[in-house]
């Protein structure tokens, strides 16, 4: 296997050309972020995913992390790194610097975060937690609960949870049973169980936060009734330092395909009677608050998508450089065939991510109010496409990389077999990818008509129209066709009809954003060559990619059309199996 080696430049690339970063420094609170910083920033956080994640990852998939008691260790090394990590300050690049936070954009979080997850997708799993309870409770903490927690959050010294699922409520949050009662403080006694808790027990943080959804005694059922507590492992004393400890523990550890060395936990809360937590938010508002937290979340799991195919197409390209069969097998056209997928599919998500992740940032510091409803509403649209498309990338890439290596791949020394394995999760956690696509084509397109999606297809339309005469420019104005053809479909459909045709509808509109993001990294290359400025051999490859990726791959995503304008009797096949 190769060494993990940060695409530095690629990134780059994609945050200026596709994220606008130039621009995004123009916004108050991101003067900071030009393109240069950027750049230091990148190899700064390329040398600790390169030296300190990456080494761990093989020894973190054998070993895994280890229950005894209700302690959770992790291998050697883990807790070193992760010192690291909160010492260079890595944890609070993005949040606010009101409590101790660096205020970058999101969109150059997104970037470092994804060498962090490509070096050690178990490891990083830690730290991309943090980040969303940090989201969380901005957004929705009081002032004296923020100005505890935050600070400690931010730096990484404490580490955070997302406490939603319960054996009977998984896609269904608002089956939830884990309970609130008031205390006679201000405070509440939480009593219940939670399954499948990321990192929600280990050795590599002084305490832990968990933000737990429950309900209250007189809550309404369903997700009306859900209400977010703050839950830490250990109460902070009067100086806020750790204190004593809390009931909440970890009972049993899973046994899982990969990501090994990320704990996954069942927590239980109260045991003794004795767990205490902080409502945050209002009453019944956890849904208001678990969105925040997972929209932050998806995006990062969609980045967990693009790090692992990045990581799966380095190791196929260096594998067959030296692999020998009838010659060196990079020269069979059906390898070539595999690594120009891999190589596009991985460059077309990861644009769709930063892209996600600039609007986010727009969103919050547009300066008039219409840019940023403008920008809430592409970025609203995109999370959901982001996390589910670019996940199934990832699957799709790391599959292609065990098949460049023959036998090999499927041998666990190779450690190719590892990022299939680990990267099979990002699309169940954070909402199934289903679930994401529903959430597209049933909620986000449905509750403006199309509004957003349609704002998306002006700026994609003007934008091609400027583009010069090629394969680019044909294929897209194709596709645009075919985009608002399947807008109309699914919003013509009934509920059952919509559902059946989202998963479709969602793939259709990834490859169609992703070849725009990708012809118009190409038209900049086209335009870097014929000044004669940078790498050509950069620039050429970001014209061939984009090429590949239109020709070959949109075709298959436009080719979905047929089943999302279906009628909602094909689309469900209802009378090829009956549905109890
Ligand atoms: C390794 C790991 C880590 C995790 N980490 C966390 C964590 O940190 N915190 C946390 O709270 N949870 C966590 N989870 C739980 C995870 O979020 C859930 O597993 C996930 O949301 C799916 O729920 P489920 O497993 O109950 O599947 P189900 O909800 O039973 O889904 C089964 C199938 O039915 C489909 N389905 C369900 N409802 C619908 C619907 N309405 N329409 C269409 N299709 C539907 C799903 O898409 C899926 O294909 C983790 C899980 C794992 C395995």
């Amino acid at each position: 296997m190769a060494d993990y080696r940060a695409p530095i430049e690629e990134q780059l690339f994609v945050l200026e050309t596709v994220a606008g970063l130039a621009d995004l420094a123009t916004h108050p609170g991101f003067e900071d972020a030009t393109p240069e910083m950027a750049g230091q920033i990148l190899e700064e956080s390329a040398r600790l995913a390169e030296q300190g994640f990456a080494p761990l990852n093989a020894v973190g998939d054998r070993e895994g992390a280890r229950l005894s008691g209700d302690e959770v260790t992790l291998p050697a090394g883990f807790a070193e790194v992760y010192r690291d990590y909160v010492a260079a300050g890595w944890n609070g690049l993005s949040a606010d610097p009101a409590y101790g936070g660096q205020g970058l954009p999101f969109a150059l979080s997104v970037a470092v975060q994804e060498q962090f997850t490509a070096a050690n997708m178990a490891f990083s799993l830690c730290p991309m937690l943090s980040l969303s309870a940090i989201e969380a409770l901005q957004a929705h903490g009081d002032e004296a609960t923020k100005a505890l927690y935050l600070p400690k959050l931010a730096s990484g010294e404490w580490s955070g949870t997302m406490q939603l699922t319960e054996p009977q409520a998984g896609s269904d949050v608002g089956a939830l049973r884990t309970t609130a009662t008031p205390a006679d403080d201000g405070s509440y006694w939480l009593g219940g169980q939670k399954i499948f808790i990321t990192w929600g027990e280990h050795d590599l943080a002084e305490n832990i936060v968990h933000f737990v959804l429950a309900r209250l005694p007189d809550a309404p059922p369903g997700s009306k009734g859900i209400s977010l507590f703050l839950v830490p492992k250990y109460l902070p004393d009067a100086d806020g330092r750790p204190g004593a400890r809390n009931d909440v523990r970890c009972i049993a550890l899973e046994h899982k395909m990969g990501i090994h060395a990320s704990p996954t936990c069942t927590m239980a809360l109260g045991e003794r009677g004795e767990c205490v937590g902080w409502l945050i938010g209002k009453p019944h508002g956890g849904l208001a608050a678990m969105f925040t937290m997972m929209n932050h979340a998806r995006m990062n799991v969609g980045c967990q998508g693009v790090a692992m195919a990045e990581r799966a197409w380095q190791d196929a390209r260096a594998y067959a450089a030296e692999r020998i069969q009838f010659g060196p097998i990079i020269g069979h056209p059906d390898v070539r065939r595999m690594l120009m997928t891999m190589r596009s599919l991985t460059q077309a998500a990861r644009a769709l991510v930063y892209a996600n992740a600039a609007a986010v940032d727009r969103a919050h510091k547009a300066p008039d109010a219409e840019a940023r409803a403008y920008w809430k509403g592409r970025g609203d649209l995109l999370t959901p496409i982001s996390k589910a498309w670019s996940t199934d990338i990832g699957i799709e890439v790391t599959s292609l990389a065990v098949q460049v290596h023959g036998g090999a791949g499927y041998i666990e020394e190779t450690g190719v077999a590892r990022h299939y394995r680990d990267v099979r999760i990002a699309a169940i956690y954070e909402g199934t990818n289903g679930i994401q696509a529903m959430d597209l084509a049933g909620r986000k397109l449905r509750l403006d008509k199309g509004a957003a999606m349609e704002a998306l297809e002006v700026e994609m339309t003007r934008d091609v129209a400027g583009w010069p005469d090629g394969l680019c420019r044909t294929g897209m104005e194709r596709a645009l066709g075919h985009l608002a053809r399947a807008r109309a479909a699914i919003l013509a459909h009934d509920e059952p009809g919509a559902g059946a045709a989202a998963y479709p509808f969602l793939s259709l509109c990834g490859g169609v954003i992703g070849s725009w993001l990708l012809g118009r990294q190409a038209v900049r290359a086209g335009g870097m060559l014929a000044d004669g400025e940078g790498d050509p051999a950069f620039w050429n490859a970001k014209i061939a990619t984009a090429d590949f990726f239109i020709t070959q791959r949109l075709p298959l995503a436009l080719a979905h059309i047929d089943a999302i304008t279906a009628s909602p009797e094909q689309l469900l096949g209802a009378s090829a199996f009956p549905l109890a």
